[in-house]
């Protein structure tokens, strides 16, 4: 996926502060944070959207590296937000399947 912004920056093309990373996720700082906190955590893997992987392992560790990052940060009781934007109507904008991990300011209003 040659074209793909994700893809680029996990084969190091392109550069993104990269939080953290292992063999199949990696997590950067988005580059337009809407909150103090704002990550995405990224598969490795090139899948458009949430409804193109089936790889039940990756989706769990999607989640598990938000419960690490809550708990790096100390946010497990404070709180954080995820989500996963998928297609048009829900405002995805990069077609690289990601999660946004929020926090850092009381996210009352419009999701995401
Ligand atoms: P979506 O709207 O698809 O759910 O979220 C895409 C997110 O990726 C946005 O929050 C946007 O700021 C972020 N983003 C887009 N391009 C880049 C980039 O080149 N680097 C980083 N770090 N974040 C990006
Ligand atoms: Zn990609």
């Amino acid at each position: 996926m040659s074209e793909c912004i994700f893809c680029k920056i996990a084969e190091k093309k392109i550069k993104a502060e990269i939080v953290s990373e292992t063999g199949k996720v990696m997590v950067i700082k988005d580059i337009n944070p809407q909150a103090p906190t704002h990550l995405l955590i990224i598969p490795k893997a090139h899948y458009p959207t949430l409804m193109d992987c089936e790889d039940r392992e990756l989706l769990g560790e999607l989640l598990q590296t938000a419960q690490n990052i809550a708990r790096e940060l100390g946010l497990e009781d404070r709180g954080f937000r995820t989500v996963i934007n998928t297609n048009e109507e829900a405002g995805q904008t990069v077609f690289h399947l990601h999660m946004h991990f929020m926090a850092g300011r009381p996210l009352t209003g419009r999701m995401g």
